[in-house]
């Protein structure tokens, strides 16, 4: 398959640090890791518990490990989470990051993830790009062009700063802070697939962070192939930026849509959930913007391309940030347009904007927007972001 849009690739040399950072390996790639130091895959569930469990990153307290192993990993392996840049706590409890993944301590090059709290449930937004190269019209991420893909270690290492952060604090729902992810920060997951199918499976691993795999929601902008692949190798909830319910539009506002239309988007949603539980749909994300495609006539077609297909429809009032050129309707326009899906039976909600005063919503995750040169995914090489990792790949 050649069309995942992303950066050239990173020589091995450049892209492996000296050490291993251990978030950056699923359980089958920790066993791998150890069996090569001469060690038994045990180790890998007794270290994958000591991090991702009690959140130690200190070999020496790894009590269960021999002395010599304790001694000996440090020199092998690190655990190392991103450094917080800035922290911003909003008024209605969302709290966002600015994160600098590897040493690099440039704020232009930083990611954000986003802690959405409420009443039941903790949802963490994460990021799995610095940039992204699929240029939608409204996103403020899409503007910055593609910068890089973040690796398995930076994804993961957001999940488990915010989680024991948030647990230092008290922040917890049971044993955990955080019960659901979703990845619909920074980046298209599916751009970066072999990085993000690792981070998934530690997201599932009940030696990882044990959450369910209808609390991991992949967002995607509609990379066909890739949907495909995601349903054969993990099991995740699947959420699609649809933002227009014809070619012509989509065209526009997802740039991506002239690769993959409808049509091909469509049957893939399809096959997604095809053989799933009777529960399973998915959810269409779709972003209201004034007077673009938040008319009756949007309405009524979004009910005759949606059909009878098992589906929850997401709509996310535009959030503003500047020369966007776009505006975010009216309240009245909004509640019009949900009322008209809900009379056709869609199931159907309006995304509540959170962290308002810290810049914390949909498509704002973004440093500063200038500063960096715009490239279009038309004028990327495409490449090939092959399979997952293997497991040896270390
Ligand atoms: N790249 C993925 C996931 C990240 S974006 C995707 O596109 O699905 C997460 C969601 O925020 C997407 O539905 C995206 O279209 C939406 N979004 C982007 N910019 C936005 C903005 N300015 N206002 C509202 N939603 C926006
Ligand atoms: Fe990329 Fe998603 Fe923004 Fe589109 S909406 S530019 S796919 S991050």
């Amino acid at each position: 398959m050649s069309d995942v849009v992303s950066e050239p690739r990173q020589s091995r040399a450049t892209r492996r640090p000296a050490r291993v950072n251990l978030f950056g390996l699923d359980r089958e790639a920790m066993a791998s890791f150890f069996k090569r130091h001469g060690e038994s895959a045990f180790r890998a569930k007794q270290v994958m518990q000591w991090i991702y469990a009690r959140g130690v990153t200190d070999f020496s307290e790894m009590t269960d490990l021999s002395k010599k192993l304790r001694e000996r990993l440090p020199e092998i392996a690190e655990i190392c989470p991103p450094t917080r840049i800035r922290e911003q706590s909003s008024r209605d409890g969302t709290r966002k990051w600015l994160l600098a993944v590897t040493q690099d301590l440039d704020p232009d090059n930083a990611i954000e993830a986003v802690y959405i709290p409420e009443a039941d449930r903790a949802t963490l937004c994460i990021s799995s790009q610095i940039g992204c190269a699929l240029d939608c019209s409204f996103c403020a991420t899409g503007k910055q062009g593609l910068n890089r893909n973040l690796t398995t270690a930076e994804i993961i290492g957001q999940v488990w700063m915010a989680e024991h952060d948030l647990r230092a604090q008290g922040a917890v729902h049971g044993t955990r802070a955080l019960t659901n992810i979703v990845f619909m920060g920074m980046g298209e997951p599916l751009a970066n697939y072999r990085e993000v199918i690792p981070a998934i499976r530690i997201l599932l691993d009940d030696y990882g962070f044990g959450l369910s795999k209808r609390r991991v929601t992949v967002s995607t902008s509609g990379l066909v192939p890739f949907m495909d692949r995601l349903r054969e190798e993990v099991d995740v909830a699947l959420a699609v930026s649809l933002h227009a319910p014809n070619d012509d539009l989509r065209d526009e506002l997802v740039p991506i849509n002239r690769k993959y239309p409808l049509s091909e988007l469509m049957s893939a949603c399809d096959r997604y959930i095809e053989g799933k539980e009777r529960r399973a749909h998915v959810v269409y994300e779709y972003v209201l913007l004034a007077g673009v495609n938040d008319q009756p006539e949007h309405a009524r077609e979004l009910v005759r391309l949606l059909g009878n297909r098992p589906a929850k429809i997401n709509l996310i009032p535009f959030n503003p940030f500047e020369g966007s050129g776009y505006d975010r309707p009216a309240e009245s326009v909004i509640r019009a347009f949900q009322d008209l899906l809900h009379a056709r039976g869609l199931r159907t909600t309006v995304r509540r904007t959170r962290g308002d005063d810290i810049d914390a919503a949909c498509g704002q995750l973004v440093g500063r927007v200038a500063s960096r040169q715009k490239r279009h995914f038309r004028d990327v090489p495409i490449r090939v972001e092959g399979a997952a990792k293997p497991a040896s790949g270390v």
